[in-house]
């Protein structure tokens, strides 16, 4: 069995707020939903990975079934990619934090307040190794100069974990830094303009002269490049696996829509061609479901096959749940072109194409993965 009876329950649980949250989507300015954060904080959602907390150990399977059944319901995903944005926060803390790194960063996030986590840049974001912000070390530790883009919750983070590289020649790598948003020499820039996820305030971050200790850096400075790896590829199968559940109350409203629009003395639903168009849509969410749960299974077993089928998870669930929107804005004929619930999925979808990296990239790095194991 997958999930325990126990998680069973937090899933339906998880599913009835994510329900709530969606039924009052349309009420709501635009902006990030920090009711629905709130809301998520006092279900006790961080409680169940944030090691210690409640006595949880870091449970993976129960934060996922929550996962799980909040996406079920919750119809647009920009509150879900916030979830999956924090939840990597917590396990490159984790598996990679200083006792007082997680001392300070999981109080706050029980606390819930809000992190970043800073790759791209305008010179490059899919190309981590080229990342031009710099830690140059000083007398008593490092300076932060450069900037980062398209960052979610940039413009209302709590903290941040900073890609960067070492300025010191010797040490020429990558290293991650944990700064405070209140830190001085960081500025954060506007909430980006965007054509989907409008709920995700992205944006950039300028960093000047930003005094770094070397108690904020995550993990061996230098060695940076895999501890993010190690970090972010969960978040590549969450990717993968909210994808997949963001379709479901989209595709139940269309069955009833096509059960009760007629065309030729028929309701459309008896039409071969639209019963093929939501089959393929339940097709594509039960795979890239499937996918991301045995990517998860995988990760957390540390087998050597799981970086390669968290990308897979990704590609696959970015790729269907774009297919999948596409297709229900044809079904629904030109309602489904007016603004709306399925045109603004449409929108939403597109992000996934670059949100957690880009098809090129998750096919450059599974075909690395498959040549390592080959290897
Ligand atoms: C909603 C949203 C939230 C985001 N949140 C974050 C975040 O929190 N933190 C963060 O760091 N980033 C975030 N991003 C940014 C995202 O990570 C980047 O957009 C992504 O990595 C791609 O980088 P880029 O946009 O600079 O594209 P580029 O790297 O400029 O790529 C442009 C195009 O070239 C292709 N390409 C590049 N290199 C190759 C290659 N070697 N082979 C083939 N094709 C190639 C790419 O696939 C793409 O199609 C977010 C994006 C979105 C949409």
């Amino acid at each position: 069995m997958l999930f325990t009876p126990q998680h069973g329950e937090l899933r339906q649980r998880y599913a009835a707020i994510g329900a709530e949250i969606a039924a009052g989507a349309d009420a709501r300015a635009e902006g990030f939903d920090f009711d629905g954060w709130h809301r998520l904080r006092e279900a006790g959602l961080w409680r169940l990975i944030v090691p210690g907390a409640d006595h949880a150990q870091g449970d993976w399977w129960a934060f996922t079934a929550a996962l799980d059944g909040l996406t079920s319901t919750i119809g647009a995903p920009e509150l879900a990619l916030s979830v999956i944005a924090q939840a990597g926060m917590v396990r490159g803390l984790a598996r990679h934090g200083s006792e007082a790194q997680r001392d300070r960063y999981f109080g706050a996030i029980l606390r819930g307040e809000i992190s970043a986590t800073g790759i791209a840049e305008p010179g490059t974001g899919t190309d981590v190794r080229s990342v031009q912000s710099t830690l140059s070390a000083v007398a008593g530790g490092y300076v932060l100069d450069g900037g980062k883009y398209n960052i979610a919750h940039a413009p209302i983070m709590d903290f941040a974990l900073i890609v960067c590289r070492l300025a010191d020649g010797e040490r020429n790598g990558i290293a991650l830094a944990l700064i405070d948003r209140d830190s001085p020499g960081l500025r954060a820039g506007l909430v980006d303009d965007k054509l989907g996820n409008r709920n995700l305030p992205t944006g950039a971050l300028h960093f000047d002269a930003v005094p770094v200790a070397a108690s904020q850096l995550l993990g061996a400075p230098g060695r940076g490049l895999a501890t993010l790896i190690d970090t972010i590829s969960l978040g590549r199968l969450y990717y993968g696996l909210a994808a997949a559940n963001l379709i479901a109350p989209h595709l139940d409203e269309a069955m009833r829509y096509a059960a009760g629009r007629t065309s030729f003395d028929s309701s459309i639903d008896q039409h071969q061609h639209v019963q093929r168009r939501l089959v393929d849509i339940r097709v594509g969410m039960e795979r890239s479901r499937w996918l991301a749960l045995g990517a998860l299974s995988q990760l957390l077993d540390g087998r050597p096959e799981a970086l390669m089928s968290c990308s897979i998870a990704k590609l696959v669930g970015s790729d269907d749940l774009i297919a999948s929107a596409t297709s229900l804005v044809k079904l629904y004929g030109s309602l489904g072109y007016h603004n709306g619930r399925v045109a603004g999925l449409l929108r939403d979808a597109l992000g996934f194409a670059s949100v957690g990296g880009t098809e090129e990239m998750h096919r450059k790095n599974i075909f690395n993965q498959m040549q390592r194991l080959a290897g």
